[in-house]
């Protein structure tokens, strides 16, 4: 049985103000929830202060991004090597990311090494675009992504804490007229990826790996997919800036 998991992406919002009193919010709003990781990504200049604070606590850090280097002249980048310090997680691949920074699938698979190699655990966010999906591109897409992703990591056992979230690009940030993905052609995909690993990584490997929905979930709909077994859990954008929103989500996903 694979722990369920939950992952928080404040993307670019809350100033570190607003993070700690979230923290503050969250910890006695969360404590009784067990058997599920909670973690929450926040922007880089709130990492130090929200790491001092859920010491004890349940929930865990992540950090949004990270360069491919430990160090060196790149201007205005944070390492992973830096982060280390604070979070156990880091999304990579995100489709923002791919988007409006031109992050390529070989700029990524840099990153997952690097990521690994400092003991942090890439969340690798694969999925197609509306375009890719009316072209019947979908696992085609999530095999290239993966593939490239994955292929400088050579020591696979490294990977068993891996988490992977399938997130079609089309239902990303759609929160004020909600696309989601539908829980059974959610499932199709995930289950497809969860074929990939096991394929290219050992079997122990690929039984333990993680892999989440993600694309505008919240409170409502996240009940239609917590049903489905193959969802190991949820990466949940602009829902998990809401204090109130984000507690019941969490707790729907514990009900099951
Ligand atoms: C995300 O940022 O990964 C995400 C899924 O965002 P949202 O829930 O807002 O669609």
């Amino acid at each position: 049985m694979r722990k369920k998991i939950v992952i928080g992406n404040w993307k670019m919002n809350k100033t570190v103000k607003e993070a700690i009193l979230l923290i503050e919010q969250l910890k006695p709003n969360l404590r009784d929830i067990e058997d599920m990781d909670i973690v929450v990504c926040p922007p880089y200049v709130s990492l130090a202060s929200l790491h001092h604070l859920i010491v004890g606590s349940n929930i865990k850090l992540g950090a949004q991004n990270i360069h491919w280097e430990n160090e060196g002249a790149y201007t205005g980048e944070v390492s992973s090597k830096m982060i280390s310090d604070f979070c156990e997680y880091v999304i990579l691949g995100h489709s923002e990311r791919r988007e409006h920074f031109s992050e390529t699938d070989e700029i990524i698979a840099k990153k997952v090494k690097i990521a690994v190699e400092n003991n942090i655990v890439p969340i690798i966010c694969v999925g197609e675009t509306k375009e890719q999906r009316d072209k019947g591109l979908i696992e085609g897409t999530v095999e290239k992504q993966l593939e490239k992703n994955l292929s400088l990591v050579t020591n696979h056992s490294s990977l068993t804490t891996l988490v992977i979230a399938y997130e079609p690009v089309w239902a990303i940030s759609t929160s004020k007229v909600p696309q989601v993905c539908k829980p059974k052609d959610a499932v199709e995909v995930i289950s497809y990826i969860r074929g990939i690993i096991e394929d290219r990584l050992k079997k122990d490997v690929a039984d333990s790996v993680r892999i989440l929905y993600g694309g505008s979930v919240d409170s409502d709909n996240v009940g239609n997919f917590t049903k489905e077994e193959e969802i190991d859990g949820f990466l949940v954008g602009g829902a998990s800036l809401k204090l109130e929103e984000f507690v019941r989500i969490v707790k729907k996903i514990g009900e099951k």
